[in-house]
């Protein structure tokens, strides 16, 4: 029997693509996507030639998190076109295939694998520094697939993104010893939502009053500071949102031998800068992610 011709079509199609990385994580909602994206935008600002592929069938936000909703992939005869958010950073998603976004994509292991196949052999993304591949969460039939299928041609390693807390942690250390089954190697767990930081001006400030209403007391506050503190303006104010008194994603990662990248806070802009699908890192709009971002992509 000779080698499985899809295989061999696969390695054809990616030899023009130097690195690829998947991006996972154990659960949904942690922010893998976002971090799939802001790491795609910026190697793209590095003015590397960069591909985004998103193969969360069941639930593809890359489009939006691009600013390419509503787009469509075109046919040319080199294969399936990805949609281009500037001339050096394509994505292909699932997303920009179905006719209508609300409507649930229920499809079995086989289609779903199918679709990864096709996504892999069929799209036509010429020469690229990085392909990042945006998984679903789990470890689950996509997972195994994608890594089969980029046998022939090698995956440089794995991302995996996680919250701080345990049940999070639990299905990071699930996903680390798939990683370690299947031989890819994990480049780093990043930490996300680690605490919620932002400016001291950008919050709300209540009292609550002796009938326990609560009074909104933001503009005293801030005038407050104005008049009588202008030096405290301009501190971060940071609070752990979620427990991580266990150690956090960095003791699990020491436990567990793999790197740890780094953390990312909660951070309201970086939340506003995916929804409108741009770059955190663009216009210095999130002054307090953007760092963390930045200093755990060099690390990579
Ligand atoms: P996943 O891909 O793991 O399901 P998403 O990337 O879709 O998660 O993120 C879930 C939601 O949380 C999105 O609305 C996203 O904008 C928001 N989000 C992710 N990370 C952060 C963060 N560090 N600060 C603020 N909002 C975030």
């Amino acid at each position: 029997k000779g080698p499985d011709p899809d295989l061999v079509a696969i390695a054809e199609r990616l030899a023009t693509v130097k690195h690829k990385i998947l991006v996972l994580s154990g659960k949904g909602g942690v922010g893998k996507s976002t971090f799939s994206a802001q790491l795609s935008f910026a190697l793209a600002a590095m003015d590397f030639q960069v591909g985004l592929l998103d193969i969360d069938i069941c639930g593809p936000s890359i489009p939006k998190m691009l600013g390419l909703e509503g787009q469509d992939v075109h046919q040319s005869n080199l294969g399936w076109s990805p949609v281009y958010v500037e001339s050096n950073l394509g994505v292909m998603s699932i997303g920009f295939m179905l006719p209508n976004p609300d409507e649930a994509v229920i499809w079995r292991g086989p289609r779903k694998n199918g679709l990864i196949k096709q996504f892999l052999k069929d799209v036509y993304w010429g020469e690229l520094d990085f392909l990042v591949v945006d998984a679903p969460p789990g470890t689950s039939d996509e997972h195994i697939s994608i890594v089969q299928l980029l046998e022939a041609t090698g995956i440089d390693g794995a991302i995996i993104v996680t919250t701080p807390q345990e049940v999070s942690l639990i299905d990071v250390r699930k996903e680390v010893s798939f990683c370690k089954k299947v031989g890819v190697q994990v480049l780093g767990v990043v930490e996300n939502m680690s605490g919620l930081c932002q400016p001291v001006m950008d919050f709300k400030f209540m009292r609550m009053t002796e009938t326990g209403e609560q009074k909104d007391v933001t503009e005293w506050v801030k005038e407050y500071l104005r008049e009588k503190a202008p030096e405290l303006q301009n501190l971060i104010a940071c609070s752990e949102v979620f427990d991580s008194s266990g150690g956090g994603a960095e003791k699990m990662s020491r436990e567990m031998g793999v790197p740890f990248l780094g953390k990312v806070p909660l951070d309201p802009q970086l939340c506003k800068a995916a929804e409108e699908g741009r770059s955190c890192f663009a216009d210095k709009k999130c002054p307090v992610s953007a760092p963390a971002l930045k200093m755990i992509i060099e690390k990579l």
